[in-house]
């Protein structure tokens, strides 16, 4: 694989969490956003990524040792394997501490790109930004940069054109909490080189994903074909008076036996891409519903600074 150095554009949500993971798994990695005082916010996500990932990493050193206790009968059998396992697990929690070493940051596009085999890109789940941002990023990025977008929703054939280099862009896509909820999907779009795919998918390997090729371009991929849905119908619930987010996801988790409802998910997401998504909805439907919930997103949450999980406050308090 070609691929050494990363930039991942845009440090909110998730490209905080794809940043982090790369650089994690040994990658050099530069962060990219359009100003140095959202670099700084950058650092301080980075900074409880890493915090989190030791948490997790000492979380798992913890059933590890219950598992081993268990198996302390038949030690003679296994010799060498708990020291292995233990060794493994503390590089892993330094990993985390040096992960954030192997990361810097630029709000010059051109500085961002300079050493990158891949570009990733995490930005607003807006057509005219992403559009404007890949025409920029064309004219600055080396010749063989490959270019990936992470949208939710939106079809990276939609804004091929803009790249200048169609045969190598393509769509990567994550899911939220990047570190436990591993799919990485990989979608091309009619342009795509094959030998660019292919690439991108060892790439995602590489980061500890498991890899899910889609076959045709789907807007929405196969998780958010099923989830985008599910979230809206949730909402409508609210929005047409039948009910309020915590019985809505009360209603789901008791009879599905599901961990979450949909409001805890939106809260995860973060309001403002769930409003970008349902906006966009709107423009392409004309359905005056999606509107209506753009408006209530905005006016109830958005403009109140209740982004969801990464403020303290959605639908639920954290
Ligand atoms: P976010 O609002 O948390 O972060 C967006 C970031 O992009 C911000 O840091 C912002 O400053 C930056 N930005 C804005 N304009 C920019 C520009 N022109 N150039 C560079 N950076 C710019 O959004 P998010 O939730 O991380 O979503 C980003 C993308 O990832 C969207 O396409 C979204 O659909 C997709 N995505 C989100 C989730 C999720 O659960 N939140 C999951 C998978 C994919």
């Amino acid at each position: 694989m070609n691929i050494k150095h990363v930039t991942v554009a845009g440090s909110g949500v998730l490209g905080s969490q794809i940043a982090f993971q790369t650089a994690f798994k040994g990658f050099e990695v530069t962060i990219y956003d359009i100003n140095d005082e959202v670099l700084e916010t950058a650092k301080t996500r980075v900074g409880g990524l890493a915090q989190l990932y030791q948490e997790e990493i000492a979380k798992q050193q913890g059933s590890f040792k219950e598992a081993l206790s268990n198996m302390e009968y038949n030690r003679n059998l296994l010799p060498n394997v708990k020291d292995d396992i233990f060794t493994q697990i503390h590089s892993a929690g330094e990993g985390a501490l040096q992960a954030v070493g192997r990361i810097s940051y630029s709000s010059d596009l051109a500085v961002a790109t300079k050493n990158a085999d891949l570009v990733i890109e995490a930005i607003p789940e807006v057509i005219t930004i992403k559009e404007s941002f890949y025409k920029n990023l064309g004219k600055v990025a080396p010749e063989h940069t490959i270019f990936a977008t992470n949208s939710s929703t939106l079809l990276p054939s939609a804004f091929a054109a803009a790249t200048g280099r169609p045969s190598q862009f393509l769509a990567l896509h994550f899911a939220n909490n990047i570190w436990k909820n591993n799919t990485a999907e990989i979608m091309a779009q009619s342009q795509t080189d094959p030998k660019i795919f292919e690439e991108v998918v060892d790439f995602a390997k590489a980061i500890g994903m498991i890899a899910i090729e889609l076959k045709k371009e789907q807007a929405g991929y196969i998780l958010n074909s099923l989830l985008v849905p599910f979230l809206t119908a949730g909402q409508m619930l609210e929005l047409d008076g039948i009910s309020d987010p915590q019985t809505i996801d009360k209603t789901w988790m008791l009879a599905t036996k599901a961990p979450m409802g949909p409001f805890a998910i939106l809260d995860i997401v973060g309001i403002k891409t769930v409003y970008n998504i349902v906006l966009n909805y709107a423009k392409t439907t004309g359905e005056d519903k999606y509107q209506k919930l753009a408006d209530l997103m905005m006016n109830d949450y958005i403009n109140k600074g209740k982004l969801g999980v990464a403020t303290g406050e959605g639908f639920y308090t954290y």
